[in-house]
């Protein structure tokens, strides 16, 4: 984040150009992803050091993490719907698009700029947001793929898959998150803000001509009611008896926030078991969750000054159980897990516990608390609530800016 801050206030200006280094944009988000760095830590930082106009796309960013978070919390059934897609389009769709799938994620399209940028994905686990908005664009309107294979192509390379951010970007790009509006990937666009050398190979680019790539609309499936977020508490409370701490992917940072002064008399994490057991993950992607978790082991060992666990697991809920019976844990702490793979294991967690007598005691960062229950509508309603609050925060119009 600090290497970044002298590049920001020309991040407005230059954040859509891709190519080389992406130097461009922060690259935070394999961080941001697993808390490992905290969205009001880069908010803090960065206000203490510019004037809020000329950082406020960047914020914005930042804030498009917690706007899709809140909107997804606000409705989980897409979630379930979306994964249930995934299983049912793997077991029933044809298999010829199934095979063009698989070869267009492998980077065999035959577009070459599109190729580049499979490739990317699955050798670095990143790709850059208007790539992403490419490719997801190319997948859907000009190969004319089911979005939920594609979404679940990216969750399993991205070293930032985040359920929230990639289901309802694939989405929007599809014409369902906002409706009426597509995301197509045109050949002007590209080469406006493509770096020419990627466009040298200029093979399968005649696909993408403005004038022939239309949109191809899904239909909605789902329901999109809102659900009230389920009860969590802000601050642990008093009386939890031998506590042990839960450090999981969605929340690295339990040192900071309202966790860090409980007296916490074990702490444990858990590494999804090996790959046949969780063929969903990328070998990247697999070894940048071990060592995310090892870095908030790390962190919770020396702030909280006790023993911390750190294994594999086939089972959150077995794992869980046997470590809070082996430390004699009276109720286990953690922060909530958000609608995703996580949490879709919290109701078998939580009986597996039960069945023991021992407690699981969810919070809720007040920052999530804050931000969360405005996700009911688009986003420019939020930003502009949001956006209100953060004018007060910026660096003082007397101080000199980082630029
Ligand atoms: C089809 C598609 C799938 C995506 N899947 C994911 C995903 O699984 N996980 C993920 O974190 N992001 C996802 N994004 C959003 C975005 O592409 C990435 O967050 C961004 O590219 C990360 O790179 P950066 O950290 O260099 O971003 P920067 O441009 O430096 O932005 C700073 C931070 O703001 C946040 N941010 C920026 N753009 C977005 C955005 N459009 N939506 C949400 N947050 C944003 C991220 O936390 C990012 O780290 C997806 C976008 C698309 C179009």
């Amino acid at each position: 984040m600090e290497a970044f801050l002298p590049f920001l206030a020309h991040y407005a200006a230059k954040r859509n150009a891709v190519g080389p280094g992406h130097r461009a944009v922060s690259r935070l988000s394999p961080a941001l992803r697993h808390r490992l760095l905290l969205e009001e830590e880069v908010v803090a930082t960065v206000l203490n050091r510019f004037r809020f106009p000329t950082v406020e796309k960047f914020l914005q960013e930042i804030h498009w993490r917690t706007y899709w978070k809140g909107w997804l919390e606000l409705r989980p059934q897409v979630w379930r719907h979306y994964r249930e897609r995934v299983k049912w389009l793997h077991a029933n769709l044809d298999k010829p698009e199934l095979r063009r799938a698989e070869a267009v994620g492998n980077g065999q399209s035959g577009t070459a700029i599109m190729d580049r940028f499979a490739r990317e994905l699955t050798a670095t686990g990143y790709l850059h947001n208007h790539a992403r908005m490419w490719w997801a664009g190319f997948w859907v309107h000009v190969e004319k793929l089911p979005w939920e294979l594609g979404a679940d192509f990216f969750l399993r390379h991205l070293l930032d898959a985040d359920p929230a951010s990639n289901t309802l970007s694939w989405r929007w790009v599809a014409g369902l998150q906002t409706p009426g509006k597509t995301y197509l990937p045109r050949r002007s666009n590209l080469e406006k803000y493509c770096a020419p050398e990627w466009l040298q190979d200029e093979s399968g680019l005649h696909r993408l001509a403005d004038e022939i790539v239309l949109p191809f609309r899904a239909s909605e499936t789902t329901s999109l009611e809102i659900q009230p977020l389920p009860e969590l508490l802000s601050a642990p409370v008093p009386r939890l008896g031998r506590v042990g701490l839960w450090l999981h992917e969605d929340d690295c940072a339990p040192e900071m926030g309202p966790l860090q002064a409980v007296p916490f008399a074990a702490i444990a994490a858990f590494r999804p078991a090996v790959p046949s057991q969780s063929p969903d993950m990328s070998s990247l992607r697999r070894t940048h969750l071990a060592s995310v978790l090892q870095d908030g082991c790390n962190r919770a060992a020396r702030h909280f000054s006790c023993a911390v666990t750190l294994e594999d697991s086939a089972s959150l809920a077995a794992s869980l159980t046997a470590w809070a019976v082996a430390e004699k844990l009276e109720s286990i702490v953690a922060y909530s897990p958000f609608v995703g793979p996580l949490g879709d294991q919290l109701d078998s967690i939580r009986t597996a516990l039960a069945e023991r007598g021992i407690q699981l005691c969810l919070l809720r960062r007040p920052w999530d608390a804050q931000w969360f229950p405005l996700a009911k509508s688009g986003f420019f309603p939020y930003w502009a609530k949001v956006a209100a609050r953060l004018r007060m925060h910026s660096a003082p119009q007397s101080q000199p800016e980082l630029l």
